[in-house]
């Protein structure tokens, strides 16, 4: 089977890890955690990096240290990865949902304002597969209602709109290092703030609300979402790595954008899209099929040893998150869309193999 994403390990991750276990240093406290907490945050040029569990604890510490409540609405795009949404509910906040844009996938910003009402808080991008989000627009609408914006960056570490990285346009932005990601901790996440006040609450709330200069004194509940030296070693390692990932991330669009060309001159499929104002880190590429069923090439490609994964199910479809509004182009994207192989390790061959198949299959 080619693999749809594996990490990239090599001996940088290995000596690492062996240096933060022979010394010791094995839980949430140690050399490799500030000092992945200060690369990465460095890596975005933002002041402050508050690294964690994973990627869903880094959205619900954001959200609960920016005070999302009870009672609260907070803007989620309604093709996405459910742990954008059930970070909010975890706050007991109501995630209301925006349709994709059709270009290219994210949420799409001419349909936030119909969303906003008087119990309206923040709003949450998330970079989907790679691409950003038109945050220039989403921008002007949060200043304008007053909104927070907390940046979901699990998918596109790296990615840039209009030449600035994403990951700086929100109060708070999150990142996750999940074993699939543009790099890896295995498990983990990181919040990414200029605001140093919030800085510190997330810090505390991350260490069960207990205050730095009072140990085992608890003005309020928090949470365990501290990451360990272990995995931050790894982020050390990995994050030395990450333009090459991305480069090499482009290198197989351009292979896959080449291959499939004429299937989209045909309308059989939208390619991965990239806009002008946009610098894709393609996490995983994608495809959208035209006038058919993504199920029905995803079968065919794992007949033929190819893994792949199916878009996500629009949220409103599902009993968590459902409403009574449709999201017509997101279940559009989620028919036919579909990711296929994009490891940084993948070889040539293989991308080409891919795309033979995928030719193959709508002769
Ligand atoms: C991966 C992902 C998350 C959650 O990250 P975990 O580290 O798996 O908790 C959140 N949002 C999006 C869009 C993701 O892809």
């Amino acid at each position: 089977m080619i693999p749809i994403l594996e990490p990239s390990i090599g001996n940088e991750e290995l000596e690492n890890v062996l240096e933060a276990l022979k010394s010791g240093w094995i839980s949430s406290r140690g050399e490799f955690i500030t000092k992945f907490e200060e690369k990465f945050a460095r890596y975005h040029g933002m002041g402050f990096g508050i690294s964690t569990s994973n990627g869903t604890t880094a959205l619900h510490l954001a959200l609960k240290s920016v005070g999302i409540k009870k009672g609260d609405e907070v803007i989620v795009p309604s093709l996405t990865f459910a742990a954008t949404a059930n970070a909010v509910i975890y706050c007991n906040a109501k995630p209301v949902l925006v349709d994709s844009h059709p270009d290219y996938w994210c949420i799409d910003p001419s349909r936030i304002e119909e969303k906003i009402n008087k119990n309206t808080r923040a709003i949450i991008p998330v970079h989907l597969y790679g691409h950003p989000c038109d945050m220039g627009w989403i921008g002007d609408i949060a200043d304008e209602h007053g909104l927070i914006i907390i940046e979901d960056a699990a998918e596109a570490h790296g990615a840039e709109y209009r030449g600035k990285k994403i990951g700086t346009f929100g109060d708070v932005s999150c990142f996750s290092f999940y074993g699939n990601k543009i790099i890896t901790t295995g498990e983990g996440g990181m919040c990414l703030t200029n605001d140093e006040e919030l800085a510190e609450r997330m810090a505390v709330l991350r260490d069960h609300g207990m205050r730095p200069e009072k140990r085992y004194w608890h003005e309020e509940v928090g949470f365990n979402y501290r990451m360990t030296n272990l995995q931050a070693a790894v982020g050390v390692a990995q994050l030395e790595k990450i333009d090459g990932f991305i480069n090499r991330k482009r290198e197989i669009a351009e292979i896959y954008n080449r291959g499939l060309a004429e299937l989209h001159e045909n309308e059989e499929l939208m390619l991965h899209p990239e806009m002008l104002w946009a610098r894709s880190v393609y996490w995983v590429y994608s495809i959208v099929l035209k006038k058919r069923k993504n199920m029905d090439l995803i079968r065919y490609l794992n007949s033929c040893g190819v893994d792949t994964r199916p878009f996500f199910y629009p949220l409103n479809l599902m009993p968590p998150y459902k409403d009574d509004s449709s999201y017509p182009v997101a279940e559009n994207l989620s028919y036919g869309g579909l990711s296929l192989p994009s490891s940084v390790e993948i070889g040539d061959e293989a991308i080409e193999y891919v795309v033979d198949r995928v030719r193959e299959f709508f002769e």
